[in-house]
């Protein structure tokens, strides 16, 4: 035998049974944003490798060991997108969507990183995301963030996920801030790690959020960015809080909030987990006013989030929060004879024009009754309408139900109609 080709390691299948689920997810997450009045933008997978070094930032993670990177046959550097916001900006600045106007945005689709694949980390994922642009004002912020609270309301998992905020201040206010931070890390060198030596030079406030309890521990006296804010960020912020509050909005406070991507300022925030284990970020964003710009674009504020999917959706399975799933087939129509079997589909067709909604599965593949009711009674439809010579004659149907103890009828086709009408609704 042939070796099987498996799929790329972190590279997942999603298979019938799971499909369902995130169809019903991506349907709700659609449906809620048009609620608040979003467009749908669609971008391509593949960019300019310069596009992510130049708005992501040089020294993350995601630049300096996540990207798939690699040359076309003509020798430019493409990168399989690790994230939506620096594409959408970039689609925006070129279409001139942005500059003066004001646009609210939402994408969906996969993503990619090089990372150690783990439960709730793969390195193809899936992200919704919702990008506005031109509005400056702490309301916009809000608004994102209500329409994620609504987002767990509508998958029911409200109270297992918290909000986490913070404000990094203005560009300025965080240089002053990185400046003293650097000093008391300076005077702690013995105590960082490799990895937070580094980084103290290249992105030190990448340090606050080190996983490593040591560096944790020092951080406890280290300078704290809220005391570095300039009074408009301070401003923002309070009027940001102030509207989470009367909209009921619970959050946390969290100083050490810094996010991973270089292109945030003010507002950032997280909506965590515990049900997720180590990988507890569902949904993360922010404000990034600067962004525009350093595409090329025209200063244009910008405020969005993105939301991990395959974490939402183990989210779910796991809290047993997946809810209903339409079934597959709601009829399962079997033909015996030949005759009947070339009048089976016709009478399917027949009624998937005048029943809404209804899911017509027709026999295929021959075989004698007993096969064929094999095959109903594996499909999840409720009913078989079974065709014979003696229906066929008399225009009729029989209705055989596979899911509950009834007697079976032979109707006319009009009264089949009906009653899987009844059957649907
Ligand atoms: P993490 O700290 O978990 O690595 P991140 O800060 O790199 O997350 P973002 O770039 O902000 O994540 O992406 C937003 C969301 O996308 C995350 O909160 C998470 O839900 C999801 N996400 C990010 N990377 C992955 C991945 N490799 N696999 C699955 N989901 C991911
Ligand atoms: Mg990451």
């Amino acid at each position: 035998m042939a070796k099987q080709i498996q799929a790329v390691r972190g590279m997942n299948d999603c298979l019938p049974g799971t499909t369902q689920i995130w169809q019903k997810v991506e349907d709700t997450l659609r449906k809620t944003v048009a609620s608040y009045g979003y467009q749908e933008i669609r971008f391509p997978i593949v960019e300019s490798t310069d596009l992510f070094k130049r708005s992501i930032g040089e020294v993350t993670d995601i630049v300096e060991k996540e990207m798939y990177t690699f040359e076309d046959r003509s020798g430019d550097s493409l990168t399989l997108r690790p994230e939506g916001t620096a594409v959408c900006v970039r689609a925006g600045n070129q279409h001139g969507l942005l500059y003066n106007q004001e646009q609210r945005l939402w994408y969906m689709g996969p993503m990619f990183r090089h990372e150690r694949p783990q439960k709730g980390r793969y390195r193809q994922f899936h992200q919704f995301g919702v990008e506005t642009y031109g509005i400056a004002s702490a309301d916009i912020d809000a608004e994102v963030i209500l329409l994620t609270a609504r987002l767990w309301q509508e998958f029911g998992i409200s109270e297992y996920v918290t909000l986490e905020l913070n404000s990094l201040g203005s560009n300025e206010a965080r240089a002053l801030y990185r400046d003293a931070l650097v000093a008391f890390l300076e005077q702690h060198i013995e105590h960082l790690d490799d990895d937070c030596k580094r980084r103290m030079h290249t992105n030190p406030l990448r340090v606050l959020d080190s996983k490593n309890p040591e560096v944790q521990a020092i951080l406890v006296d280290a300078p704290k960015l809220s005391e570095h804010l300039d009074e408009e960020s301070q401003a923002h912020f309070q009027n940001l809080c102030e509207r989470l509050d009367a909209a009921g909005v619970k959050y946390r406070v969290n100083e050490k909030l810094v996010r991973g991507l270089d292109y945030y300022n003010r507002t950032v925030f997280e909506w965590v987990t515990d049900s997720l284990g180590a990988q507890g970020t569902v949904c993360a964003g922010g404000r990034y006013d600067g962004l525009v710009e350093q595409l090329g674009g025209k200063g244009t504020p910008a405020v969005g989030f993105a939301m991990g999917l395959e974490r939402l959706v183990l989210m779910l399975q796991e809290l047993d929060c997946v809810g209903d799933i339409r079934r597959n087939a709601d009829v399962y129509v079997a033909a015996m004879g030949d005759k009947a079997s070339i009048q089976a589909p016709v009478i399917a067709e027949q009624l998937r024009n005048e029943v809404a909604g209804l899911r017509v599965m027709v026999h295929a593949g021959g075989g004698n009754f007993k096969k064929q009711l094999k095959r109903a009674d594996k499909s999840d439809a409720l009913v078989a309408l079974i065709l014979g010579e003696d229906e066929l004659a008399q225009g009729k149907v029989t209705v055989k139900y596979l899911r509950e103890q009834k007697e079976q009828i032979t109707v006319s086709l009009d009264e089949v109609k009906t009653l899987l009408q009844a059957l649907i609704a």
